[in-house]
């Protein structure tokens, strides 16, 4: 059965950061989203979030250059951060820029104390991308665990849908190795909250509880 603690009965903004200085104290357990620029991870979060655009959705590629930290609450009291990272991977951003950007996010997920945990988004059709990759090996040797979310899969028929997570799997058993127990693949869609109950059952274990 599916464990629903999970279920987040408030949620709000709480602020935007552009320097690691600007982060909230680490008290709160957090849980971070990363993934490309315009792969779906607004939509992802608001369907985990129960809410229709507490995240800023459909906005121009490229031009999120801060980690957004909302607040939430479970339905047993329990509050954590989640942290909205900047997508990466757009191509017309300027180099020097992205550099900055790409060391922000390595930095975040690679030494933050309160992080317990990391959410990659990806495109179902498209599967890993070498920079989701970069990401796993920065944050898998803190032996947290991630889970990959395949999104838009709407978008594929069941037969493709389940293709797809299998391709994932296996890229993540054959690149990460002992690693790789950490890492859960589950296929998802904002459009049709497929694999939303799923996700939070697999969060719900991430949850610091006495
Ligand atoms: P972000 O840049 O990664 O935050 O992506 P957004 O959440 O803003 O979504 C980018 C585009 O993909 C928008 O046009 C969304 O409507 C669309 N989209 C997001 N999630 C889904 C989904 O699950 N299914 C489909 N079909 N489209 C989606």
């Amino acid at each position: 059965m599916l464990n629903k603690k999970w279920t987040i009965v408030d949620a709000g903004f709480v602020r935007g950061v552009t320097a690691p200085d600007e982060l909230p104290p680490p008290a709160l357990a957090e849980v971070a989203f990363a993934g490309r620029s315009n792969v779906g991870k607004s939509s992802l979060l608001n369907a985990l979030l129960g809410r229709t655009n507490l995240v800023r959705t459909g906005r121009a590629p490229g031009t999120t250059r801060q980690l957004n930290v909302f607040t939430a609450k479970a339905a047993d009291g329990l509050e954590l951060l989640l942290v909205d990272l900047p997508g990466y991977g757009y191509a017309a951003v300027p180099k020097a820029m992205k550099r900055e950007w790409q060391d922000f996010l390595w930095d975040y997920v690679t030494t933050r104390s309160t992080l317990i945990g990391l959410v990659v988004v990806v495109d179902a059709r498209h599967g890993l991308k070498s920079l989701d990759e970069d990401l796993l090996s920065g944050f898998l040797p803190s032996g947290r665990p991630v889970l990959i979310l395949a999104t838009k899969s709407d978008k594929l028929n069941v037969a493709e849908r389940r293709a797809a997570a299998a391709g994932i799997r296996r890229r993540i058993d054959l690149r990460f190795g002992e690693q790789a127990t950490a890492v859960a693949v589950q296929a998802f869609s904002a459009s049709s909250r497929a694999g939303v109950e799923a996700a939070d059952a697999e969060l719900d274990g991430w949850l610091p509880r006495a």
